[in-house]
């Protein structure tokens, strides 16, 4: 009986369209899901006629695959994956390779690792992004584990990505949790593209007053610029001209301004925080979600608390333009920060991360893509040891340049009460990064002030303390 090539565990969204997209590449495939239903209906829809065997047991799926076995989990994040592999287990051999291509948390992929090594089998912790069109199409793979189980993987998982100019949308990222980490911070990177993309849309449509059909050409040309191409700036276009057809009102303005918040994003500022990496566009970017959540709370201050309500009164196209340059310059400074929480990531776990190669595996597939992740790949080609982005010689003049837009956008933002967190942010990012003296000098004057916690000098080494006021006990 000949075996199949990959088994995927999990046939939800993301797993159905990954089993799809590796059986049209050439590679069997066997199926196994927990609930029957889904099986059936794959089999009976859309893997007819394809090479596809299912099973409706672990012993059976793990029996009708090729050795080393190569069986992707794709099922939902935290304990339904230990679940799994907990059942496969007793069920594999050494050397069986267990990919998991969920949204596991790295130190989860990390125990797991250590778990499932030492006992003789592979693991490879993935993240895949791409939603349900690039798992099926090709989405962009970050595989991280051992280097040499990676091997087993590459003839299958170069040919299923997304295929850009300079080869498949996969590269091998690192040991342990590091390509669960990367796809971490890809999803925070990309929450900051969001919320970058709602202020800039918030600006044109309530500053400057564009109607459903102008916010779409806007975005549209906007596509079509070697800086802000992007998945996201097109799909932004395409969804303002579609028309509900039940009300003939554009469908976005009729949809609850309220978003969740979970998972990576929430994860990617937690992690920071613990390294110590001041990423504020991407916190902006995850508050942002948690206050329009507050949606019944803001539709009554909406009522008592009052603010500017007036319209931008200067030359349109000219508001456009600037706005598109501060998004733009937002935009570098919200890479600069996940690029830079990578690095301390990769420094920190020795994980030995390749920045531009990251960039570069980002430019297809999956949901941040863009003509602007060239740019990173060639700044980290250049210098791979560059400490931030801002440094690189183009992003640096690309700032210079728009900086003063960038501003005055701020300021008309802030004259009209349209609150713009994550544009802000940004700038007090870089208005903080290129300043060689910031005011923390009068905090740690308080530090040592109450709690005499010393401080540093400018002017002479070692820890100093005073006594800024004599300590004189209470009389009771
Ligand atoms: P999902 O909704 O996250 O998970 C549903 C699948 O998990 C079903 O096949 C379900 O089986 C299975 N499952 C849940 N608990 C289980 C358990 N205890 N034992 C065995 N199977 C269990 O599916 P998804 O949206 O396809 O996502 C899969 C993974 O990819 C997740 O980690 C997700 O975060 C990640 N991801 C999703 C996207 C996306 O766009 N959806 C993009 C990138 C990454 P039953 O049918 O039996 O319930």
């Amino acid at each position: 009986m000949t075996q199949q090539s990959f088994g995927v565990i999990g046939l939800a969204v993301m797993g159905e369209n990954i089993a799809l997209n590796v059986e049209r590449n050439g590679f069997p495939i066997a199926v196994y899901n927990r609930s029957r239903d889904k099986t059936d209906k794959f089999m009976a829809e859309r893997a007819q006629g394809r090479n596809a065997k299912a099973a409706f047991t672990l012993e059976e799926f793990v029996g009708s695959l090729e050795r080393p076995r190569r069986i992707l989990i794709m099922v939902q994040a935290g304990k339904p994956v230990d679940a799994v592999i907990g059942q496969l287990k007793p069920l594999l051999d050494e050397g069986d390779i267990i990919i998991d291509g969920g949204n596991s948390w790295f130190e989860d992929t990390d125990r797991r690792t250590q778990e499932l090594e030492p006992a003789g089998f592979r693991f490879i912790g993935m993240g895949v992004s791409g939603g349900e069109e690039g798992a099926l199409n090709g989405p962009s793979l970050m595989p991280g584990g051992t280097q040499s189980s990676y091997q087993y993987l590459e003839p299958i998982f170069t040919k299923i990505a997304a295929q850009v100019d300079d080869g498949p949308c996969v590269t091998y990222i690192g040991p342990g949790g590091s390509g669960h980490y990367v796809k971490m911070v890809h999803n925070g990177i990309e929450y900051g593209d969001m919320q970058l993309i709602a202020e800039a849309y918030d600006l044109l449509k309530n500053a400057a007053g564009l109607d459903h059909n102008q916010l779409h050409e806007v975005f549209a040309q906007w596509n079509t610029t070697d800086e802000l191409n992007s998945f996201l700036i097109e799909i932004t276009a395409n969804i303002f001209p579609y028309i509900d057809p039940d009300t003939n009102l554009p469908l976005v303005d009729l949809i609850v301004d309220s978003a969740g918040q979970k998972g990576t994003g929430r994860w990617t500022v937690q992690t920071a925080l613990e390294l110590g990496v001041s990423i504020p566009t991407i916190i902006a970017a995850v508050n942002g979600r948690i206050i329009s959540s507050y949606k019944q709370e803001r539709v009554a201050a909406s009522k008592v608390l009052t603010g500017p309500t007036g319209k931008y009164d200067g030359d349109t196209k000219e508001f456009i333009n600037k706005v598109r340059d501060a998004l733009y310059c937002s935009k570098i400074c919200s890479y600069a920060q996940g690029m830079a929480l990578l690095s301390k990531a990769s420094q920190t776990y020795n994980w030995n991360l390749k920045l531009g190669e990251l960039a570069r595996i980002w430019k297809g597939g999956c949901i941040i893509r863009a003509g602007f992740l060239n740019k990173i790949k060639n700044a980290f080609g250049e210098n791979p040891a560059l400490p931030n982005l801002l440094l690189a010689p183009e992003f640096k003049q690309t700032i210079l340049d728009r900086q003063t837009a960038w501003r005055e956008v701020l300021v008309t933002a802030a004259k009209l009460g349209i609150p713009v967190p994550a544009f802000s942010a940004s700038l007090d990012y870089f208005d903080s990064y290129r300043r060689d003296r910031l005011p923390q000098n009068l905090t740690q004057a308080q530090r040592d002030y109450f709690g005499a916690h010393t401080y540093e000098r400018v002017d002479k080494p070692g820890s100093f303390h005073t006594e800024w006021v004599p300590i004189t006990e209470a009389s009771v």
